[in-house]
């Protein structure tokens, strides 16, 4: 993400050879202030222990489950350090820009470490933003600097936070010495753990019991920009505790003391969610809860973030458990990380009632079509190149997506996972599924909080013990294919195809709706923004499509079509016109400083993407039935 490539490789360079100081680390004492967080300033001042003689404080740059060298160093500010009542002056590595080296006074024990980070309020080049005028969200990475060379497990905080008067506040972290309205001291905990444990704070907040009566505990905590924003209706609370009963079912094993969704709700930060062992970063629009085309585009977001608990933070690819935030992460086996956790954060939607049969076939319908005839781009970069490139990806433009393939090792990967769930039932006779191989190789050690490193030969050895196949070729073939086409044998052995009919695909049509886009990838070939600032200028051209062949590009802006005024009504009114007729379809664009008409030989209507039934056995009727019994309403 964002670019910083060229400084990833130096760093490793400069940091090898460093004394690693961890033995010597005692506790730091951290606190953090975001009273001015309504105003996009959080305050940290750090206490380390230390000893007189050089010294390297470095601050975080590879975030875990963002999987990139984007801690959001541009924005940290006002650093401080003081030692002995005196200033220490301090230096920037000339490499590696996240390092800060100084000297500790003699007589010096303790040096004083202070900082501001300044959110920032539109997503940019630099970092995400995370707060607005009532809503903060703390990843507490943000705000931190630690030891050079020090493992992350091995250097302990003591935080303490405080937030805006009239705020409410909620973190997996537990608190020690009890806690005020608006302030909390944490319990010391290292900083793998600290960094762990996001906190969210709001001026409209509310918690909600997700397993009551129940041990683990498990909550939503809800910040918004509006109190009735944070209201949960009963079909949805309904359906996140079965969610949380799912999941017991599915492993049978935990690994978090209590769980708690973190749940962020405004129109000021960009829909998104991270992982983390015992709890999640999730967040969404202001109207997630209360309008359900915003919702039927995120029905997955908390299943997808709570499956990461056992799928990415316990077990957790080698290439991606480093030891420190400074150490580079390897990408290459994201479609485990990930992959799996989109195959089951979709069925797990499935199974706790969030979408209903029809809903998740137009999801799968929807997301496959777009990997089977939007994706030119598998003929010169393969999935695996996708998961490798992840640092650089994440931050791609959406305008050529289709030739530059985006982050596929998501949704491809229900494909693959779908197919292997479909061979494991095929060659067991239908007494084992995929679900065996999460509970075999996620539902162990139950209670512990910690990461069992994971690599490709094991997930085949796995896979082996569950059914015997060769799945060494299996994945190797899926993984390094060039199509044409996406994987969709698994979709066919579950007992559907994909059909295109004029009838619109229920979940692109929400989709387009919450986005405010026009998605006519299967018929012209393109996409377009119909709202926003970018309204009217084009999204992305399939290359080989009748839109790509007419000379249409991404970036172009719609002005006309067939002569008139383009909306996305009445683009689509020419495009059933040209079904009937022998003309093409006209479209005037503005390219730049230049306006040019172009034509598109385009006869075929309008087309959308739907699953259409084999009427052979409904395995994937079967795969998203739920398996824990239906919690109370
Ligand atoms: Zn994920």
């Amino acid at each position: 993400m964002r670019n910083f490539l060229a400084i990833a490789s130096l760093c490793v360079a400069s940091t090898l050879g460093v004394r690693v100081a961890s033995a010597q680390v005692q506790t730091v004492k951290l606190e953090v202030d975001l009273r001015d967080a309504p105003r996009r300033i959080y305050h940290s001042k750090m206490e380390f222990p230390v000893k007189p003689g050089p010294f390297t404080l470095v601050y975080p740059k590879w975030i875990p489950g963002e999987h990139s060298p984007n801690g959001p160093i541009v924005d940290v500010t006002g650093v401080h350090f003081r030692g002995n009542g005196q200033e220490i002056s301090w230096r920037r590595d000339d490499v590696d820009l996240y390092a800060f080296h100084c000297v500790i006074p003699e007589g010096a024990t303790t040096m004083e470490a202070k900082l501001d980070y300044l959110p920032p309020k539109e997503d940019g080049t630099a970092g995400s933003p995370s707060a607005t005028a009532q809503v903060a969200v703390l990843p507490w990475n943000l705000v931190v600097l630690y030891p050079q060379g020090a493992k992350t497990d091995d250097v302990m905080f003591s935080a303490s936070v405080r937030v805006p008067a009239g705020w409410k506040f909620a973190t997996a972290l537990q608190t020690v010495g009890g806690r005020s309205a608006d302030s909390a001291t944490f319990e010391t905990i290292s900083l793998t753990r600290l960094v762990d444990s996001p906190l969210l704070a709001g001026a409209f907040f509310k918690t909600y019991d997700l397993s009551p009566g129940q041990k683990p505990e498990h909550r939503l905590n809800i910040a918004a920009d509006s109190a009735i924003a944070t209201t949960l209706n009963k079909d949805q609370l309904t359906n996140l505790r079965q969610l949380v009963a799912e999941t017991g079912a599915l492993f049978g094993a935990r690994h978090y003391r209590h769980y708690d969704f973190m749940l962020a709700l405004t129109d000021h930060l960009p829909v998104n969610g991270l992982e983390h062992h015992e709890s999640s970063d999730n967040r969404g629009g202001e109207k997630m809860l209360l309008d359900p085309d915003s919702l039927e585009g995120l029905m997955d977001l908390l299943p997808h973030e709570f499956f990461h608990s056992w799928n990415g933070k316990y077990r957790r690819p080698m290439g991606l458990a480093t030891s420190n935030y400074q150490e580079p992460m390897k990408g290459d086996l994201l479609w485990v990380y990930e992959g799996l956790t989109q195959y089951y954060g979709v069925i797990l939607a499935a199974r706790s009632g969030f979408w209903k049969p029809e809903q998740f076939r137009e999801y799968l319908a929807a997301t496959f079509a777009a990997l089977n005839d939007g994706r030119p781009g598998r003929a010169w970069r393969d999935l695996e190149d996708t998961a490798i490139s992840v640092s650089i990806l994440y931050g791609a433009r959406p305008a050529g997506a289709s030739w530059r393939r985006p982050v596929d090792y998501y949704e491809e990967s229900e494909l693959v996972w779908l197919e292997a769930d479909t061979i494991i039932r095929r060659e067991t006779k239908g007494q084992k599924s995929l679900d065996d191989f999460c509970r075999k190789f996620h539902g162990t050690e139950d209670g512990a909080i910690k990461v069992a490193p994971y690599t490709f030969d094991d997930v085949v050895a796995t896979l082996n013990s569950i059914a015997d196949y060769n799945w060494r070729k299996f994945f190797d073939e899926r993984l390094h294919s060039h199509g044409p086409g996406a994987p969709l044998g698994g979709l066919e052995a579950s007992g559907w195809k994909l059909s295109y009919s004029e009838e619109p695909n229920d979940h692109q049509r929400a989709a387009e709706q919450t986005d405010g886009t026009v998605d006519l990838s299967f018929s012209l070939g393109f996409t377009a923004h119909a709202a926003g600032d970018d309204v009217s200028s084009i999204a992305d051209v399939i290359p080989g499509s009748p839109a790509a062949k007419a000379g249409v590009a991404s970036g172009m802006k719609l002005v006309a079509v067939n002569g008139r005024k383009w909306n996305p009504d009445w683009l689509r009114v020419a495009i059933r016109d040209a079904k009937n007729s022998r003309e093409p379809i006209r479209l005037l664009l503005e390219n730049d400083d230049y306006y040019q008409t172009l034509e598109i030989d385009y006869h075929g209507g309008e087309r959308y993407p739907h699953l259409e039934s084999l009427h052979t056995a409904d395995v994937l009727s079967e795969i998203a039935r739920h398996r824990a019994p239906a919690v109370a309403k």
